[in-house]
């Protein structure tokens, strides 16, 4: 399954899938989702920034298909307010093509507007524990026509503080559903209560790898912008220990905007550009070249190359972009190193990536090396487009940590009628930098 293609998914969910940049199911989404659509109970082990939520999210909305009736027919139970909204992200986002009706309701907030969500109509409902009891006993929800149950993040749902909500929630909802589970771990406690409520469930792991390889040395360059990790490629690769180098970008586009500017500078027998919109025949051929050919320095991908390949003799894994599914930081760097041979990873840092870096840090349970950028490398100022976008991107991080983040960008943008941002700290300690 190494495309969403793959999977008995309908156009409007591919279209969805296409719009947000997945290229390739990640490893939950691979084995979740066919099992899922097959109807089956499912155990999935999966942390946050493995993709989970889309792995039960695709195939609950392939079999709710379209908008019926008027009470959900799939209830996603979250433990707290945070990932109650970040699921609402999602199925906004993966709903787009379809006529699906969704509400999100969680507690520390008013109830009203949750409720006229809910009355509206809708096919899902995603709710934190104690707000669903609320509104269900006080006869806003009918729980009826619910088929699928998702528990996510469930080590979370059957702690004490839940735990009696939870099995009051159990009593309430229709005893022939679906039933998915998502944990981090398979704690005691979540496999008795597993067993507890589910026939025979499928147990999908994926807990990740988090040792990453030993032989592979890593560290870190922040820098503010595109041109300048241009500008430090161009550096690096004048040492010749670069010789078989593959650069890792997070889209299609950049992955082709660097390769072929790549291609110009060191000339087309050096460099192999591979990424989702190649054919598959042509990604076959250019990865044969690169690991066979001595000439091919480069390999430019997204991580479509990043999962399960076998390239000998990788000096150097360049992070162009920070991964924002944690997990292929590992797939990585595991591309380099191999068979007891030493190898380094170098990833690029950008005032919007801190964020992610400090995740990975905490999956792999390392700190990453941070150096200097060296003094020849020239820094760039960012481009007004580019510091939007992260300006933008810091505010989503933000508000993932804190729901209630109002979002300084937005607030700050109209300052005296300026579209210019100011005196934000996450770029002060990168500006300082200029020389
Ligand atoms: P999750 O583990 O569900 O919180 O997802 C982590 C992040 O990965 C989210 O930002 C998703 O939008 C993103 N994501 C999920 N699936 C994919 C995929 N197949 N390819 C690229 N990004 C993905």
């Amino acid at each position: 399954m190494n495309s969403f293609n793959d999977f008995k998914l309908n156009r409007q969910l591919l279209n969805a899938v296409s719009d947000l940049g997945y290229e390739t199911p990640t490893a939950i989404q691979q084995k979740a989702i066919p099992v899922v659509l097959g109807g089956q109970d499912v155990i999935g082990i999966a942390q946050t920034g493995t993709g989970k939520t889309a792995a039960y999210l695709l195939p609950i909305l392939r079999l709710l298909n379209y908008a019926q009736e008027n009470s959900p027919r799939a209830l996603i139970l979250v433990p707290t307010r945070e990932l109650s909204i970040q699921v609402g992200n999602a199925l906004k986002e993966l709903t787009k093509y379809t006529d699906l009706r969704y509400a999100v309701v969680f507690g520390g907030q008013g109830a009203k507007e949750q409720i006229a969500a809910v009355s509206e109509g809708i096919d899902l409902l995603v709710a934190s524990p104690g707000r669903f009891l609320d509104l269900y006993l006080a006869g806003h929800i009918q729980t009826k026509k619910i088929k699928y149950l998702v528990l996510d993040e469930a080590e979370r749902l059957m702690d004490k503080s839940f735990i009696s909500q939870f099995h009051r929630i159990l009593e309430v909802v229709p005893r022939k559903r679906q039933n998915l589970l998502f944990s981090a771990t398979m704690s005691e406690l979540v496999k008795k209560i597993a067993g507890d409520f589910m026939a025979f469930p499928i147990e999908i792991n994926i807990a990740p790898e988090v040792r990453t390889a030993e032989t592979v040395s890593q560290v870190v360059y922040e820098l503010p912008n595109i041109k300048t990790k241009i500008n430090l490629l161009n550096y690096l690769f004048k040492d010749e220990t670069f010789k078989k180098v593959i650069v890792f970008c997070k889209t299609k586009a950049i992955a082709s905007d660097i390769g072929k500017y790549m291609e110009r500078v060191y000339g087309l027998d050096h460099v192999r550009i591979i990424h989702g919109n190649k054919t598959q025949q042509t990604r076959i051929n250019a990865m044969q070249a690169f690991r066979e050919d001595e000439q091919l320095r480069f390999l430019i991908t997204t991580d479509l190359a990043s999962r399960g390949l076998d390239i000998p003799d990788v000096s150097h894994v360049i992070n162009f972009d920070v991964p924002i599914i944690y997990e292929d930081y590992v797939h990585r760097i595991g591309r380099t190193g191999r068979a007891f041979k030493t190898g380094a990873s170098l990833t690029f840092v950008t005032p919007a990536d801190e964020y992610h870096i400090q995740k990975i840090q905490e999956l792999i349970k390392q700190r990453i090396e941070k150096v200097q950028l060296p003094e020849k490398v020239e820094v760039l100022t960012t481009p007004y487009e580019e510091r939007q976008e992260m300006l933008r991107e810091i505010d989503r991080q933000k508000r993932k940590e804190n729901p209630d983040f109002k979002g300084a960008f937005h607030e700050k943008k109209e300052v005296h009628g300026r579209k210019e941002v100011h005196g934000r700290k996450d770029f002060k300690s990168v500006k300082s930098k200029k020389r």
